[in-house]
Order: structure tokens, then sequence, then C-alpha cells
């Protein structure tokens, strides 16, 4: 118990020459170079195996890292008798938390009766020294056992002291390279590791486990608007607002830029996880966490669950399914969760399926543009929306309703948004080139929708550019590109560098499904535009919903204010129209006016929609 009595070794030789050899275990654990050298686990490992071997006196030596997290807790690196197949339960462990606290070594002799019995059960040792060593993040315990009776007291507890340092050093190292160093959270490695033991945990106790991931929804705006230094403190301040609301067997680990993945132990029914996912998004909801310079946008969370043993899967097949949930979250529409099921995989499976489809018809010339045609309201004709089809030989001709998934998914996205650019192109230089024009003698305008992952590809630009060039017979204004929200909300910087490029190349710039986003009022202001296209949600519910009306119509007066061509999408009925009249200016597109038609369609569409008004004027 007491270390006094280690204090006054005896100076006869055999005890220097001991003491040396204790040292000298030391300097070879640290002779290699440290940063090429061994791993902290190997030199806690070193260390062991040296002290044992330095002195016929030491018959043990081992360390044990305290966990909170682990039921029982076993020595990590160790060598010497009975070592190796110690175990040490949650109650045994609490001695160690005391020491660990305490900072200050603890002797047993062998006479000790307060020696706890399983430090002696099994182990060829008298005397036994508990060094506390660790860093705040993570602590340890190394276990000493000598042979021989008096053998601390003889050759002196300082002797190794260092190796208590070196513990503290090894642990430091170690905790740095499982923790983010942002937020002091387990890194995606610690996730892992207690995600493993977490499951073993809920199988012997016949318990649910739920493993979610979390993304935060729109953290990008926080990055672009107020720098990363307060991106980075954003993501500190979540990081606390989410631990605040887990339970304390819980884990929260930050994986990556603003994902975050969590542990729910100890679950005995699903409807309990529910209430869980409920109130973590209700916190992160509630915590105000709105960037700096834009108050009005709160940033929420999307949550993708698995649970285990239900998903009786390994770690990364859980995280998989996690995430699968988590992509059906945002798809929902963002500040909700999901919990995985054998749907959600087979949606997988055909997102494969349906990205092969699209690549096979994109190679055979079977990805076509339909165009709906844009005009004012009770005026003349102004312009094309350009819309993709797939021919398929068994279904027919498929919107883009039935591809949706690959639209805005990386190269495939980016292959079919040049695909579009250069077809519509090329139409639109035909038809100027064969006289097509509005009644007021300009180019027939044509618009294109471009994906965000297009429209943020570094090769973006440059095909605008070699399209340009290839089509010298097209009026560059007469050329438009739509955008939604979706490429503003990964990168508000990027886009805005983007828009402005193509303003200056001479392009128009639409935004698209407006007012359908949380943030479309924040873009209004920060994105260069010619044209705002009301969402045909709106228009749609106008007739008959006070409030879709009241969006509508504030949306007109204020794109009239800003000098914005005003488009309503979706225009099906004569009410449509009738309502819309009364807005003023507004140009329309919908089947009331024309459905999306072949490209070969549109001209005689154009003449003969001339002639009709012609003909009631
Ligand atoms: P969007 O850009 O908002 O296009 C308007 C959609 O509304 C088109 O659907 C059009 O056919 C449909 N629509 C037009 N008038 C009416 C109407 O009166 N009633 C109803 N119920 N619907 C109407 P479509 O062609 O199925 O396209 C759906 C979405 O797919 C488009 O929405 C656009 O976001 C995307 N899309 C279409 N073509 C492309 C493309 O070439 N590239 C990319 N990235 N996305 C595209
Ligand atoms: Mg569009
Ligand atoms: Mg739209």
């Amino acid at each position: 118990m007491d270390d006094e009595r280690a204090r006054a070794p005896s100076k006869d030789r055999t005890t220097e020459a001991e003491r040396l050899a204790i040292l000298e275990v030391l300097t070879d654990v640290l002779a290699p170079p440290l940063a090429a050298g061994p791993r902290a686990g190997q030199i806690l490992q070193r260390i062991c195996t040296g002290l044992v071997a330095a002195s016929p006196a030491i018959g043990f030596a081992y360390y044990v890292v305290l966990d909170e997290h682990a039921h029982e807790l076993r020595p990590e690196f160790s060598a010497g008798v009975g070592a190796p197949d110690m175990r040490i339960t949650r109650g045994q462990a609490a001695l160690l938390w005391v020491i660990a606290r305490e900072r200050r070594a603890r002797l047993y002799r062998a006479d000790d009766p307060l020696m706890p019995a399983w430090l002696q059960s099994g182990q060829d040792a008298s005397d036994v020294v508990l060094f506390p060593f660790g860093a705040p993040s993570a602590q340890g315990i190394g276990v000493v056992g000598a042979r021989e009776p008096g053998f601390f007291a003889r050759v002196g507890l300082e002797s190794f002291s260092a190796f208590t340092s070196l513990g503290d050093l090894a642990l430091t190292l170690r905790a740095l390279a499982l923790r983010d160093p942002l937020t002091g959270l387990p890194n995606r490695a610690l996730f892992l590791d207690r995600l493993i033991h977490a499951c073993a945990h809920a199988r012997r106790l016949e318990r649910l486990l739920g493993v979610a991931l979390l993304d935060l929804d729109g953290f990008k705006l926080v990055n672009d608007r107020d720098g990363h230094a307060a991106g980075d403190a954003f993501l500190q301040r979540v990081g606390r607002v989410i631990q605040s609301s887990l339970r304390p067997g819980d884990t929260l680990a930050r994986i990556g830029g603003d994902e975050f993945a969590l542990l729910f132990a100890d679950i005995s029914c699903l409807s309990d996880l529910e209430v869980l996912c409920e109130r973590l998004l209700k916190v992160l909801r509630e915590a105000g966490l709105a960037p700096s310079a834009a108050p009005g946008l709160a940033i929420t969370g999307s949550l993708g669950v698995t649970v285990f043993p239900l998903d009786d899967s390994d770690a990364d097949t859980l995280m998989r399914h996690a995430d699968l949930a988590l992509y059906a979250a945002k798809a929902g529409g963002r500040d909700q969760y999901r919990v995985h099921s054998v749907e959600f995989e087979e949606a997988a499976h055909r997102g494969l399926e349906i990205r092969e489809m699209v690549r096979v018809a994109l190679g055979e010339n079977r990805m076509i543009l339909y165009y709906q045609p844009i005009v004012r309201i009770d005026g003349p004709v102004v312009g094309a929306e350009a819309l993709l089809r797939l021919c398929d030989e068994e279904r027919g001709l498929l919107a883009p309703e039935a591809f949706a998934g690959v639209l805005d998914c990386g190269a495939l996205a980016c292959a079919l948004g040049r695909h579009v650019l250069e077809t519509a192109a090329a139409h639109a230089e035909r038809w100027m080139v064969s006289g097509l024009r509005t009644p007021e003698g300009l180019p027939l305008r044509v618009s294109i929708n471009v994906s965000a992952a297009y429209l943020l590809d570094p090769s973006f630009l440059g095909d605008i550019r070699a399209t340009l060039a290839r089509h010298p017979g097209l009026a560059v204004s007469a050329l438009e590109i739509e955008i939604t929200e979706s490429a503003p909300l990964r990168d508000l910087g990027n886009v805005h560098q983007t828009l402005r490029a193509c303003l200056a190349l001479g392009l128009r710039v639409a935004l698209d499904d407006f007012g359908t986003g949380s943030a479309s009022l924040t873009y209004l202001q920060k994105l260069p535009a010619h044209t705002l296209k009301i969402d045909q949600s709106f228009v749609r519910g106008m007739a008959h919903d006070a409030k879709d009306y009241a969006i509508v119509s504030a949306v007109a007066h204020a794109g009239h204010l800003l000098g914005l061509e005003i488009v309503a999408e979706g225009v099906e009925t004569d009410r449509h129209l009738e309502i819309l009249r009364g807005l003023g200016g507004l140009c329309v597109q919908g089947y009331a006016i024309a459905r999306p038609m072949p490209a070969d369609d549109l001209p005689r569409w154009c003449r003969m929609y001339e002639r009709r008004r012609g003909a009631h004027s």
C-alpha cells in the first residue's frame, strides 16, 4: 500500500546492477528513432518484454489501458507469467480508476491483506506495483510483479518512473491516432473498434444496438459564408450539442467533414430507438445552428440507422447499411431519420442497374432531348426547355423520373451533362440557321438543366467554351442553363464563380424549381441570374391553397422588382393561366401550353402557336 517502504533502497552492487538493467530497457526501447520506429503499442510491448528479461526477480509486467466503454479489461501488452490470461471485470477495474485518478503508484507486498485477489491469482509474484499513466483523454495502469519479496523496496520505485512517462507518451500518441483532433471525439478507427465490441455485447445480452450515421444538411453554407475557422467552431458546437443529448453508454464519433457516427447501446425495442433518433434531430433543430451570415437558415441533420442484430451483419456492412438509410433520409427531404431495411438494399441494387441502363443508352445514342415550349402569358413563344428522355426498346420513352438517381451522380452525370449541352447547342444552332425566330425576331431560347455534379465539375466551363466554338451559328444569349438549389448548397463559392464566368460568356442563367428549398431567397440575393422558375408544386397548388398562391405572387413580385424574368412551371389548366394573368408579365410552361415534344416537332409547333395567337388577337 504505502510506497514509503520503497523509498530507501539498499546500495549494494547487485541492486545497482539491477537498476542499470532496468534503465537499459528504457534506452533499448528508445534506441530506434521514434518517428520512424515503433508504434505506440509496440513501445509498450517492448517495455513489458524488456522488464521481464531485465531481472529474474521480475515475474511479469503488463499495461492495462482503461476504457469506460469496455465491459472487462485485459492487459493489452504483457510479458511474463500469467499476465496474458488476465481478465479484469468492471467491478475490479474500479480500483484501477481510483489509482489513475490519484496518479500515485501503489505497492502491494506479498503479505499485504489489501492486495486484490485478482492481482495474486495465477501469477508468480509476491510484491506488485501499479503505476498509473496516461493523458487526460486516455489513461492506463502499468502492473509489475516481482518474485522476490521486498524487491521494489530494494531497487526503488524511481527506476520505474521512466516507464510511466513512456506509457504517457505512448497513450497520448495512441489517443491522437484514435481521436478527431477538431472535436476530440473518437474517429472512424476507434468507432469501428467500439462497434465491434458493442455488437458482441449486444449479442451476449440479447439487446439491440443502433448504428447510425448523421450528416448535417447544408453545412457547406457555413464554411462558404463564414470561413473555415467558423466552420470548425460550428462542428465543435454540433459535437457538443449531440453529445449532450446522448445517454452515457452511447458513442459519438466524427468520421468525416460534417459526418458523425453514433452507437445507441442497450436498446430494448425499435420504438425506443425511434424516440432517440427523433430526440437527436429535435435537439439539432432547436440548437439554433444557423450560420452567422444567414440567421434565418437553420442547419439540420439527416440520420440513417441500422439495427444490430436484426441486421445481422459485420461492422463494415452495418456502416454501409446505415449509409444507405442516410441516403434515403437525405433523398426524402432531410431533417429526418430512416432505418435501414431490405428495400434500401434493393433500391441500391436497382440504382446500379439504372446507372448501367443509362450508360449503355448514352453509348447507343438513345438519350435524346424533348423540348417543352415556354411562352409569355398571352404572348409569343420565348423559348423551350430541353428535357432528357431515354429510348428503351421495351418500355418506350422514359422520363427522368425513371433514372433520376444518375442525373446528379458522379462521372455519369458529367457525361450526360456534356451530351445534353452538345445536343441542345446543335438543335439551337440548327433552328437559328433555319430562320426560326420569336415574333420579336430573337433567336429561340433553349434552356438546359445542369446538374450540381456537372456544374461543380472542373470540366464544365471548358465544355461550355468548346461547345460554343463548335457551334458558331448559335447565338450565345439564346442558351440558358437551369440550376437548382442543390449546387449552391454543395459549394456556394464555386457555383457563384462558375455562374459569373457563364455570364461573362454571354449565357443566361435560370434558377429552377424556385421556392422548394430552404435557402431560395438567400441564393436569389447571392447568385447572378436572369430567370426564376417558380416550382410547379406551388403553381399546381395555387388554385385551392392560399399559401401557395401567396408564394407564387410573392416570388413573382420579388422577381419583377429584381428585373428577372419569371417562368411559372407546371401550368396545367386554364384556371392556372387565369390566376397567373393577374400577376402580370409572367412566362408560362406547362401542359396548358404544350407537352414536351421531339426536337423535330418544335419549329412546326411554334409556327402553329403563333398562327393561332395571330388569329385570336
Ligand atoms: P424540371 O427542370 O423542373 O422540368 C420540368 C418538368 O416538369 C419536366 O419533367 C416537364 O415535363 C414537367 N412538366 C412540364 N409541364 C408540366 C405540367 O403542366 N404538369 C406536370 N405534371 N408536369 C409538367 P421531366 O421532363 O420529367 O423532367 C423532370 C426533371 O428531370 C426536370 O425538372 C429536371 O430537374 C430533370 N431533368 C430533365 N432533363 C434533364 C437534363 O437534361 N439534365 C438534368 N440534369 N436534369 C434533367
Ligand atoms: Mg428545368
Ligand atoms: Mg423545374
